[in-house]
């Protein structure tokens, strides 16, 4: 018997009210996730019941149901306490196209269910009584933190190569602190057959990456994605980071291994994958000097070109293609060195929010170095920039520096410009001059700036028509 207190009391009323009518378990990754005490991402219920009892079942007790997948034999409940997943037990057919079935067989065994599942801690079931259905032993497995196939490995992945990138993202869970470990066939059977993995769609490969870098131990699961070469398989340019030698003094790991031990110590998915991804460009770079010390010069602005590419072929938002490529290409903004004005500009450009992150890529790339063990400029430089704009009770929202006092339409009056590409100017024109003196941010200074560089512009033209 499993306590099953934690399962909120939406999914388990529909649960109760299947149960009632045919045999309904919890399955996948909710079972494994409830046996380590883990709060599961989503619920999964299959049930002997057919699609079309189902969606009667939704008609009669009022609940919100969609067949996401009636041929699959999945329809969604929209539950008090959120969307539950409920599938009619089913045998996978042959698979045609390595992704869907070609056919899908309703049974009535939930034992024949859990054959067509991935890994054995994901094939487990339990009943609304607590009993657990585990025939593959997954328990045994998550208890020795062992990602296993069900079944013969070769034909599994034969099936369905995303489960390639699912078995690398289990690694990233926890079991008593620490991550998990593919079985030795399993591991080997993925360096086998890793470039099944490129008839998988864009999309599909993403949404495990993503998933991947929510992890727990997600370091652990990129090293183990990296050792396998799946990222070389999902972006080549990764290939050439591997035991590349940077020869630079600054520098006591081979690139790939920095670059993952910078994702490593990112806070946030999007700072692990700029973490993962900042110097990517710098094998191209590569300049020796006399002394045969190496220079990347103009690595993170052509880093940025590459993230941009590569983040783009796999689908991934356009909002997060342009943060990641943002943060990779100013990852060497100098904090230490760099002037006040341009400090200012860069707050203004990119927003006060980007810039935490930015400072906080910077410590990851600084400590991933492998020679210093902290940032001891850190405190100083937040301060530093925090104090460069008064940014007023209320902070700007994201992406937004304090406003300048003037707008476009106060430049075509005193210009006498119609809209256009020259009012845009005007006011880069106006933010970097505020940007040398923040207190020049009045409406009166700044009309009187553009009163005289109106008047020396327009003279300076004149003079060159003469
Ligand atoms: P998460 O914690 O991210 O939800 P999960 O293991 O529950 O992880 P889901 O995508 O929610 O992953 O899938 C639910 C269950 O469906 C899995 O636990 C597994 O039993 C089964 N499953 C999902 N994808 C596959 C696949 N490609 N091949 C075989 N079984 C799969
Ligand atoms: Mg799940």
């Amino acid at each position: 018997m499993r306590d099953l207190s934690q399962i909120p009391q939406g999914v388990h009323t529909l649960w109760a009210q299947l149960s009632e009518r045919a045999p309904s378990y919890l399955v996948g990754g909710a079972v494994r996730d409830l046996l380590e005490h883990r709060m599961p991402n989503d619920w999964d219920l299959a049930t002997a019941l057919q699609p079309e009892d189902l969606l009667r079942l939704g008609a009669e007790t009022g609940y919100g149901v969609t067949a996401t997948g009636a041929k699959w034999g999945t329809v969604t409940f929209s539950t008090a306490s959120g969307p539950c997943e409920v599938t009619t037990f089913r045998r996978d057919g042959r698979y045609q196209d390595g992704r869907h079935p070609q056919t899908v067989t309703f049974t009535n065994t939930i034992e024949e269910d859990l054959a067509r599942r991935d890994f054995t801690i994901n094939a487990m079931a339990l009943s609304i009584e607590g009993t657990l259905i585990d025939p593959y032993s997954g328990q045994k497995d998550l208890d020795q933190s062992t990602i296993r196939t069900v079944g013969d490995p070769v034909k599994r992945f034969q099936e369905d190569p995303l489960r390639l990138w699912r078995a690398v993202r289990m690694i990233g869970l926890d079991h008593a602190g620490h991550s998990l470990t593919l079985s030795s066939m399993t591991a080997e059977t993925i360096q086998r057959y890793k470039a099944l993995s490129l008839s998988v769609s864009a999309e599909r490969q993403r949404d495990e990456l993503c998933k991947l870098l929510q992890t727990p131990h997600f370091d652990q699961a990129l090293r183990a994605a990296d050792d396998l070469g799946l990222i070389s398989l999902i972006w080549p340019e990764w290939e050439a980071t591997r035991h590349f030698n940077q020869r630079n003094p600054h520098h006591r790991y081979l690139l790939h291994d920095h670059n993952l031990m910078t994702a490593s110590l990112g806070p946030t998915p999007l700072l692990r994958l700029a973490g993962l991804l900042h110097d990517i460009a710098k094998p191209q770079c590569l300049v020796l000097d006399n002394d045969g010390i190496g220079h990347f010069y103009d690595h993170a602005e052509i880093g940025a070109r590459y993230v941009r590419s590569m983040l783009t072929r796999l689908r991934f938002p356009l909002h997060t293609i342009e943060s990641a490529a943002m943060l990779v290409n100013l990852h060497m903004f100098p904090w230490e060195e760099a002037s006040l004005k341009a400090q200012r500009r860069l707050v203004r450009t990119i927003g006060e929010a980007r810039v935490q992150e930015l400072l906080t890529l910077y410590r990851m790339d600084l400590i991933a170095t492998g020679t210093v063990s902290q940032w001891d400029n850190e405190d100083a430089v937040r301060q530093a920039v925090a104090s460069l704009f008064d940014w007023g009770e209320e902070p700007p929202t994201f992406g937004k520096a304090p406003p300048l006092a003037v707008s476009g339409r106060d430049v075509m009056s005193w210009c006498k410009i119609p809209p256009g590409k020259a009012v845009g100017q005007w006011l880069d024109r106006i933010a970097a001059w505020v940007d040398e003196d923040p207190a020049r941010n009045t409406r009166e200074q700044i009309a009187a700036f553009v009163q005289t560089s109106d008047a020396a512009l327009s003279h300076g033209k004149a003079d060159s028509s003469q």
